[in-house]
């Protein structure tokens, strides 16, 4: 009886390897970092904004966030978590677009290396021009590229982030982004002339090849894959 439910388990563990596709049975899944909920007000009315906001500026009718494809990695360039929480809170035109609805980032992390997530993953939020449409934000408490790798802690808590986010939605390194490098992404979309040359001084190259490399190291030994094609595109500025 042993033997024979052994075989019949032997049996289906063969059907079960057989059935399962390739590719999943490649995937592997970072595990979530704990994170705390700490949701700014995003009512109707603020839906409603960030709907005609993608309409004008990505030509799509949606406020919904779908199969983001890139990650953008800020610093904040404050030194309090709520300081931070409270700009992104308030919906009301940013100080420098002067647009609607009021800028945001899905995920805040604090000095002390607490993630804060401030934005369902389905709703997208204006962090980044020309990629708000595709692109997770992920804001740092701190004042500096600099300040921020240089704090274990926060950076321990963002590249595990970072990974999970990776494995979840299947996003390559590559497509891991600094905020200054908005205009070489190969998905940057932005049908507003007088917006398409606009970036922020937040993570540059030269840091954000630290941060992937460092990252390349945490998604490895998480078994996330961080192959494929990279391409930057040249911004026509
Ligand atoms: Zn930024």
């Amino acid at each position: 009886m042993i033997a024979a439910g052994r075989t019949a388990l032997l049996a289906l563990a063969c059907v079960l390897l057989l059935v399962v596709p390739a590719g999943l049975a490649m995937t592997s899944f970072a595990p979530r970092p704990h994170i705390v909920t700490r949701p700014v007000a995003f009512p109707a009315k603020r839906k409603t904004e960030m709907q005609a906001y993608a309409k004008r500026h990505y030509g799509l009718a949606t406020w919904q966030l779908r199969s983001p494809k890139v990650i953008v990695e800020h610093i904040t360039v404050s030194s309090t978590f709520a300081s931070a929480f409270s700009t992104f809170n308030a919906d009301v035109p940013d100080s420098e677009l002067h647009e609607l609805p009021g800028t945001c980032a899905h995920f805040v992390i604090d000095t002390d290396g607490t993630i804060y997530q401030l934005v369902p993953l389905g709703v997208m939020c204006r962090h980044t021009v020309g990629l708000n449409w595709t692109a997770i934000g992920i804001e740092h408490v701190g004042l500096s590229d600099a300040q921020v790798l240089g704090n274990a802690r926060q950076v321990s808590s963002s590249l595990a982030l970072t990974a999970w986010l990776m494995s979840r939605f299947q996003i390559k390194l590559g497509d891991v982004i600094g905020h200054n490098e908005s205009l070489t992404s190969r998905f940057h979309k932005e049908l507003y002339a007088g917006w398409r040359c606009q970036t922020h001084g937040d993570f540059v190259r030269a840091d954000m090849n630290v941060y992937r490399s460092r990252l390349a190291t945490v998604a490895k030994r998480l078994g996330v894959p961080t192959d494929g094609p990279v391409r930057r595109v040249t911004p026509h500025c």
